[in-house]
Parts: structure tokens; C-alpha cells; sequence
């Protein structure tokens, strides 16, 4: 008898197929079942650096200038 695996041999579920269980408050796009994810205080990402960094958007300064003080010269 054949077996079909053909499902278990594309990897990834095809989207079309999968639920969306949430969307990335990083990247806007849907997170289907199956997916990792990153959890910050509650708010769901995709497991990536790209998600994470957009949805933290850090701003890039100097400690000086982080701390309120003037770099000296
Ligand atoms: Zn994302």
C-alpha cells in the first residue's frame, strides 16, 4: 500500500492551509499556527531579529547624549 507524504515533505505548512493565530507587531504580517514566536511584555512577534528590532525601533545615540549629558571636548 502507499503511503502519501507528500504534506511532510514541503517543510513549511502552505499558508493558504495554515490558521492565522495572530499578526506580528513588528511586521504587520500574519503569524500562522505552527510558528515561533518572540513574546515581549504580552505583544507576539515573529521569532526574528527583523520583527524584533522594528518593533522596539531603539534609538542609536551616544551614552552622553542618552543620559542628558553634553559629550565633552
Ligand atoms: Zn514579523
Amino acid at each position: 500500500m502507499a503511503v502519501n507524504l507528500d504534506r511532510f515533505a514541503q517543510g513549511l505548512p502552505d499558508p493558504q492551509d495554515a490558521e492565522v493565530m495572530a499578526y506580528c507587531e513588528g511586521c504587520g504580517r500574519e503569524i500562522y499556527e505552527g510558528e515561533d514566536v518572540y513574546v515581549v511584555d504580552g505583544v507576539i512577534l515573529h521569532a526574528e531579529w527583523d520583527c524584533l528590532y522594528q518593533y522596539i525601533d531603539p534609538e542609536f545615540m551616544t551614552v552622553e547624549e542618552a543620559l542628558g549629558l553634553e559629550a565633552k571636548k
